[in-house]
């Protein structure tokens, strides 16, 4: 699903893609550029993914919530220079960017980031609490400063608009991806990591891994294969670099140039981390 170049655009969103094991980004990767086509914003929207709850998933597992920020988006991208509006990054883990200020919660919020995980897991349901806890436990090990709360009171109503907990972690049933999240300023109302049930048969990535990697999103991270070092699946400049590229970084999809293939949290990660929020 990531073969196509406007696809290739769309793919810099929240999630981790379906194509681990095929690895059906590889046609895409040439490279990062726009080429001599550029797609028209009517083209790109019509290409993009809409999810379970009408948000617009990009870059593979990322959220965009309506379609006057899905311009906003495909502007970042492609306009006014395109893909070729590529600055030199030379330093480094790279947290997101809105309007020109970094993506991140409070220090008293980064402390307590609770959520609640859906009883319409089911059968699996203590198996998404595991694997939550031990993605959660990752980015915990690496400072004292950001802090996820498990709210099991609240699985029964485990949705968008539970307001007694920071997110919800839920069930999808897709093609599209295996998990996606979300970033610190997405809306309350698409503010979930939706699981698709290939989490369970990711081969190499485990569970607990790939959820690292979502919440690596929540916490604010981008994909650090978007830095040009990666030379491909570059998806947009809204970023700013916290430690030296990592092409085996948890936010680098393995099949995009990257140097592990196991998703494992690294110790750039952890200083990401430490850089964003304090240790
Ligand atoms: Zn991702």
């Amino acid at each position: 699903m990531l073969a196509s170049r406007i696809s290739r655009i769309s793919a810099g969103v929240a999630c981790l893609v379906a194509s681990l094991a095929g690895a059906t980004l590889s046609s895409a990767s040439a490279d990062g550029e726009t080429g001599s086509g550029t797609p028209t914003y009517q083209e790109f929207e019509a290409s993009t993914y809409v999810d379970v709850d009408g948000a617009y998933v990009v870059n593979g597992d990322e959220v965009v919530s309506t379609k006057a920020d899905l311009r906003k988006f495909f502007s970042s991208m492609v306009g006014p220079f395109g893909n070729h509006d590529r600055d030199t990054h030379d330093a480094d883990l790279v947290v997101n960017r809105v309007s020109g200020r970094d993506d991140k919660w409070s220090a008293s919020q980064a402390l307590n980031l609770t959520y609640c995980v859906s009883t319409r897991f089911g059968t699996r349901h203590a198996n998404v609490v595991s694997a939550m806890n031990a993605g959660a436990a990752l980015w915990e090990s690496a400072s004292t400063k950001v802090n996820f709360v498990y709210v099991p009171a609240q699985n029964g109503s485990c949705t968008t608009r539970n307001t007694s907990v920071l997110f919800s972690v839920e069930p999808v049933n897709t093609s599209q991806y295996i998990a996606r999240a979300f970033f610190p300023s997405t809306a309350k109302s698409q503010r979930n990591v939706l699981i698709d049930d290939s989490i369970w048969s990711s081969g190499s990535w485990e569970p607990g891994d790939i959820l690292a990697h979502e919440l690596g999103h929540a916490l604010g991270f981008r994909h650090e294969h978007t830095r040009p070092e990666a030379g491909t699946c570059f998806e947009d400049n809204n970023w700013r670099a916290l430690t030296p590229y990592d092409s085996a970084s948890i936010m680098h999809y393995p099949q995009c140039n990257g140097s592990s293939s196991d998703l494992e949290f690294q110790a750039s990660d952890a200083a990401g981390l430490r850089a964003l929020y304090g240790s």
